[in-house]
C-alpha cells in the first residue's frame, strides 16, 4: 500500500458504514466500526490509529501480542480478540484484551472470568453462534445459546454483552440477511431471559456483507479486507 491508501480505505470505510446506516434509518453513532488487522503489520495499525481508529480485532494470539507489544505507546487503543479459542491460550487473552467476541463453550468463558486480572475492568464478552448451523464452523448451536448466555452471565469478572456470527457466504443482500435476522432474534430473546445482563452488541457485518448487517441491526461490524486490502492467503501460526 502507498502512504495515502489507509487512509482513503479507512475514509471510504466509515463512509460505507454511515451510508448503510442511513439506508437503515438508523442513528450514525449506532454502529462500532472494527478494524480487523490479523495478518497486517504493527505499522499499519499504526498508521489507522494516526487517523483516528480506536477498535482493532486480531484472531491470532501470538501474533496479536507481539503487535500490541510494538504499539503500547497508542493511547485509548481497544483490543478486540475475535479468532478461536483454546484453553491454553486463555490466560493471555484475559489479560490483554478488552473484548472476546469468539467464546462458544462455558469452559471458557469461565477461565476468562478466573483469570482476567482484578485490577482491569471485566472482560466483554460475545458469543460466537454458529448460525448457518455449519458442521466446519466454530460457535454455539443457535438452540443452545440461551444456556450458555445464562450461564455465562452470572461470572464475576466478565460482562456479556452480545452475540457474534460468521454466517455462510450468501449471494444477495438478500440471502445474507437472512441468518443476520435469525442473530438479531437471538439477542432480543436472550435480552427477554436475561434482562439484568448488559446486552448490547451484535457483532455481525463483514466487508462482503456489511450493508445487510447494519439493515439486521449490527452495532459492531467487523471491517479487514475493505480497511487493510487483500490478506495473503498463508495462514499466520497462532
Ligand atoms: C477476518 C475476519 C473478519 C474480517 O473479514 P473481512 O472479510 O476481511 O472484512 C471479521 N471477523 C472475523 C471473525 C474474522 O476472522
Amino acid at each position: 500500500m502507498t502512504d495515502n491508501a489507509l487512509p482513503t480505505s479507512l475514509d471510504q470505510a466509515r463512509e460505507r458504514l454511515n451510508n448503510a446506516l442511513k439506508m437503515a434509518e438508523r442513528p450514525l453513532n449506532s454502529a462500532t466500526l472494527l478494524a480487523v488487522s490479523k495478518t497486517k503489520p504493527a505499522a499499519m495499525i499504526r498508521q489507522a490509529w494516526q487517523h483516528g481508529q480506536r477498535e482493532f480485532g486480531e484472531n491470532y494470539l501470538q501474533e496479536a501480542l507481539e503487535k500490541q507489544a510494538e504499539l503500547a505507546d497508542l493511547e485509548a487503543i481497544v483490543w478486540h480478540f475475535i479468532g478461536p479459542l483454546q484453553s491454553n491460550k486463555t490466560r493471555a487473552v484475559a489479560e490483554n484484551f478488552a473484548w472476546v467476541h469468539s467464546v462458544d463453550r462455558l469452559k471458557i468463558a469461565k477461565r476468562l472470568s478466573e483469570q482476567r486480572p482484578k485490577h482491569l475492568p471485566p472482560l466483554n464478552i460475545c458469543l460466537q453462534v454458529n448460525i448457518s448451523r455449519e458442521d466446519s464452523k466454530s460457535g454455539v448451536m443457535p438452540d443452545e445459546v440461551m444456556s450458555l448466555a445464562s450461564e455465562v452471565a452470572t461470572l464475576p469478572h466478565i460482562k456479556l454483552r452480545g452475540l457474534m456470527a460468521i454466517p455462510a457466504p450468501a449471494k444477495s443482500l438478500e440471502e445474507q440477511r437472512v441468518p443476520l435476522a435469525a442473530l438479531r432474534q437471538l439477542l432480543k430473546d436472550l435480552q427477554a431471559a436475561l434482562p439484568n445482563a448488559p446486552l448490547d452488541t451484535l457483532s455481525m457485518g463483514m466487508s462482503d456483507d456489511l450493508e445487510a448487517a447494519v439493515l439486521e441491526g449490527a452495532t459492531l461490524v467487523r471491517l479487514g479486507t475493505a480497511i487493510f486490502g487483500a490478506r495473503s492467503t498463508q495462514r499466520i501460526a497462532q
